[in-house]
């Protein structure tokens, strides 16, 4: 199977490219298409497998099909339970959407750092990765509107919920159009994500790896 099989179009296969990715990993396979055709999606899956190409290079081929003179604003968030996710998130976005013809500007934030510093950053930004905590705190200074989500992604969810992030994210999920893409990744399937999973999911593609 190849990234093109996948239906990924030219700018992100040359970006794939350039990473020197010979072929996607199993992960990649099944959830590329699945996430390029809209559906929600729950996985199962370690770090190491791929995964966050798996939901980057979909999301990224969905704004290059866009056209170029639409709206900046922000339209995919990326919840993740620790700042270095969130920076290696943001590097990987970086990465492959260094020379895409249609430019998507992502930015992390996080906590321990001052507020005034991210908030100076997020005009225009239309990807955002984000410690649960801190986008709160975007959000009570006006600095971040989540009225025109159209795509969440959770990452390593069964750590967002061992950290206690579960009040935080259903606060954020109430500020969130109800209609767009959910898609959640987590290394384990315990019962304690049924809620997350059950509130958040519509029919969802079921990854295990
Ligand atoms: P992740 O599980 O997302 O943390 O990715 C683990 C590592 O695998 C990262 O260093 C990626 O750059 C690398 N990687 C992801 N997909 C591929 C692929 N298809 N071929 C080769 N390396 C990859």
């Amino acid at each position: 199977m190849s990234f093109k099989a996948l239906g990924l179009s030219e700018p992100l296969l040359k970006a794939i490219e350039t990473q020197k990715y010979p072929q996607p990993f199993p992960i990649q396979e099944l959830a590329i298409p699945a996430i390029l055709a809209g559906k929600d999606l729950q996985g199962l899956a370690q770090t190491g497998s791929g995964k966050t190409a798996s939901y980057v290079l979909p999301i990224l081929e969905k704004f290059q099909r866009k056209r170029a003179d639409r709206n900046l604003h922000l339209k995919v968030l990326i919840i993740v339970p620790t700042r270095e996710l969130a920076l290696q998130v943001s590097e990987v976005i970086s990465t492959f959407s260094a020379d895409l013809p249609i430019v998507v500007k992502n930015l992390a934030v996080f906590g321990g750092v001052p507020l005034n510093q991210q908030m100076v950053k997020l005009k225009n930004t239309e990807v955002l990765v984000a410690t649960p905590g801190r986008l709160l705190d975007l959000i009570s200074t006006q600095s971040v509107h989540l009225g025109k989500i159209e795509t969440l992604v959770l990452d390593e969810a069964d750590k967002l919920l061992d950290l206690g992030f579960q009040e935080e994210m259903a606060q954020l999920f109430k500020l969130m159009p109800k209609k767009r893409q959910n898609i959640l990744f987590s290394a384990t399937l315990d019962t304690k994500l049924d809620y997350i999973k059950d509130t958040l999911l519509c029919d969802p593609v079921k990854i295990e790896i």
